[in-house]
């Protein structure tokens, strides 16, 4: 999300040109934090309750000192200076326990309330589309997750529930000076000079939070990215270009640490000396004016002790500003996720839950399973974010195709024709930028989430083995299904390997477990695709990722449980496109040809040259000769192509 800076009150004015999740406004900030503070409200005002109670019991410590002072001083007896002192006692008892249980309450409602802010930051991300996740980049999303999630947590957990019971503390302790004398109390005004301090301060702080957490996020992303592709960046010789751009990365990040550095450098001192300068005020005034009798010693101590008690709360609001300053910025970019368009595409739907039986209350559904595109164009972003960032380039150009129910559809054509673009706004990841894609008359990229999952999967070469057991990661595809099913579905993609775990569809993956390899993750991405059985399946490198063996193995398999099903296959083995029903060519963007294989063998263009070198001597066919036992469409997109 690109914004321009300067507009006043828009929290996403400081993003950095090419950040794609929006960041809350103050005012959304403001109505969310509002809207947690409600949910909780009978402990947040029981919390207020005990500060203030805590508040009251603490003010009574300097008076009661100033009365023994003014005792001792008129010669009043032993006993009443020991029941002063013992009230003294007990009011400090008193404000300790008021205040531990303060705290402890305040502590609990933190700690509900961060519960309710993850549940509801894990809500917001996993419904967000798959293309804005792409587009921002996993490292903003998991910095907000991680580090803002955790800035918003330590607020409230500790910096809120203290700032409270500071800023109740505060007002009394005020509040007591100004009843005692008022002239005292006016000199609390030297606390002005930490609120001028601190008035500065906000006004910047915001701003300068937001771009350290922009900063922090795009570190995090480039390392991310980095790391992920180490072997390509060795492999192709970029390591000076990656460390120059961390290295620019690293900068930036310094850059914004130093500025809200340098915020809390003035803040600070300034905060010292507005603790001081009351205390001050009230002995040379007081002084003077007990010197003419106005007041009592008593008194003077009392308030003296009052403003000097002040510097403790004070500190911790001063000292806690800055990081509900931080926080407030965090708690921005986490609501931020609120903003996100929800509609223009969905989640890898094979990871995704299996749809209930009941109609989907969402108000677009498609009529029947039948795809149509219809003067597609399509440009990916061309980020780069600079001051010039260049102009979208269609990939795709005019593209009209009608996918009919149940047929089985070959798209081939060279590299960087458009394939896997179409896939994807078949699949609803993206939408079209003019023109559209439709199931059963409604716009893909315009549906629910949950009705899209029902409809279209795009299966890739790019799975994830969740932590936890087999039966867990199948049925995040089909919460409801029993092991039967499971069972079935990894025998259906031919996941043989499952049968012999250790503790069957208990056995723990990842860490501490199975670890299963690539291959195995694919066809466990497989077989969640047979449980989540979409009416049409993508397939863009979906076995990929097995050997020729194991990777024919599992397509006959899913080929019988697929039957009946639409299957678009990404080809580039050409025997996929043999198999299928009708094929379609792309090239540059552009629906060529389409027809069946024979038609267009016959018509003599593209597709006829391409199947002629796949079948010249020492062409891809002869390589790698079809397996004799696979029938028909079998031979689903292999080791060449290809997408879950
Ligand atoms: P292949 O068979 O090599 O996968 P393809 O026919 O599937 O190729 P696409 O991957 O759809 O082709 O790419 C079409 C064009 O879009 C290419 O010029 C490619 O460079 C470009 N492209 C693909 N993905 C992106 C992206 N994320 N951002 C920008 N351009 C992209």
């Amino acid at each position: 999300m690109t914004t321009s800076p300067g507009r006043p009150g828009r929290a996403d004015d400081a993003l950095p040109d090419g950040a794609a999740l929006p960041v809350a406004d103050r005012a959304t900030t403001r109505r969310a934090a509002l809207r947690l503070i409600r949910r909780d409200g009978r402990a947040f005002a029981l919390m207020l309750a005990l500060n203030a109670l805590a508040a009251g019991a603490g003010l009574a410590g300097p008076w009661l000192l100033g009365r023994i002072v003014d005792t001792v001083r008129d010669g009043g007896g032993v006993r009443t200076v020991d029941r002063l002192a013992a009230a003294l006692v007990v009011c400090a008892v008193a404000q300790l326990l008021l205040a531990r249980y303060a705290r402890f309450v305040g502590h609990r409602f933190g700690e509900r309330t961060v519960a309710r802010v993850r549940e509801q930051y894990v809500d917001r991300a996993l419904a967000l589309p798959a293309a804005t996740v792409e587009r921002a980049g996993t490292g903003d999303l998991t910095a907000r997750g991680t580090t803002d999630v955790t800035a918003v947590a330590q607020t409230l957990r500790d910096a809120a529930p203290e700032v409270f019971i500071a800023a109740s503390q505060a007002l009394f302790l005020l509040a007591a000076v100004v009843v005692l004398d008022p002239l005292l109390g006016a000199c609390g005004l030297g606390l002005l000079c930490g609120l001028v301090a601190v008035r500065w301060y906000l006004r910047r702080a915001r701003t300068a939070y937001l771009a350290e957490g922009a900063a922090t996020s795009a570190l995090a992303e480039l390392l991310a990215a980095t790391a992920a592709g180490a072997r390509t960046v060795e492999a192709l010789g970029l390591e000076e270009r990656r460390t120059a751009a961390s290295e620019q990365a690293i900068e930036r990040c310094r850059r914004t640490r130093t500025r809200t550095l340098f915020l809390r450098s003035v803040l600070l001192p300034a905060v010292d000396l507005s603790y001081v300068l009351p205390v001050v005020g009230v002995l040379l005034v007081g002084g003077a004016m007990q010197g003419r009798g106005g007041i009592s010693l008593g008194v003077v101590v009392s308030a003296a002790l009052y403003l000097r008690q002040l510097a403790e709360p004070l500190q911790t609001i001063l000292l806690r500003v800055e990081q509900l300053q931080s926080s407030d910025a965090a708690f921005a970019r986490v609501e931020g996720l609120g903003r996100a368009p929800r509609t223009t595409g969905a989640a890898p739907a094979a990871l995704l839950p299996r749809p209930s039986p009941e109609p989907s209350p969402a108000p677009a559904v498609p009529a029947d399973d039948r795809i149509d595109v219809t003067a597609v164009h399509y440009a990916y972003d061309p980020g780069g974010g600079g001051p010039r960032p260049a102009a979208p380039r269609d990939v795709l150009r005019g593209v009209d195709l009608t996918v009919r129910p149940g047929e089985r559809l070959a798209l081939v054509g060279p590299s960087g024709g458009g394939k896997s673009t179409l896939g994807r706004l078949l699949a609803g990841i993206d939408a079209p930028r003019s023109g559209s894609v439709t199931v059963g008359r409604v716009p893909v990229a315009a549906l629910d989430p949950e009705v899209l999952r029902r409809q279209i999967v795009l299966v890739t070469q790019e799975h994830h083995v969740f932590l936890g057991t087999v039966r867990d990661n199948l049925r995040i595809a089909a919460p409801d299904a029993d092991d039967a099913a499971l069972r079935g579905a990894l025998a259906a993609v031919g996941a043989d390997w499952a049968a012999g775990l250790p503790d069957g569809l208990d056995t723990e993956l990842g860490a501490g477990g199975h670890h299963p390899d690539g291959a195995q993750s694919q066809q466990l991405a497989l077989a969640r695709v047979v449980l989540a059985d979409p009416h049409t399946l993508i397939l863009d490198e979906a076995t990929a990722l097995l050997d020729p063996r194991t990777a024919r193995h599992t397509e006959r398999a899913l080929a019988a449980v697929l039957k009946g099903r639409t299957v678009i296959a990404i080809a580039h083995r050409l025997h996929t496109a043999h198999d299928a029903d009708r094929v379609a060519v792309m090239e540059a963007g552009r629906l060529t040809e389409l027809g069946t294989h024979d038609e267009l063998v016959a018509a003599d263009g593209a597709y006829a040259a391409l199947w002629r070198s796949w079948h010249s001597p020492g062409g891809p066919a002869k390589s790698r000769p079809r397996c004799p036992e696979a029938p028909g469409w079998a031979d689903l997109p292999g080791t060449g192509s290809g997408r879950l």
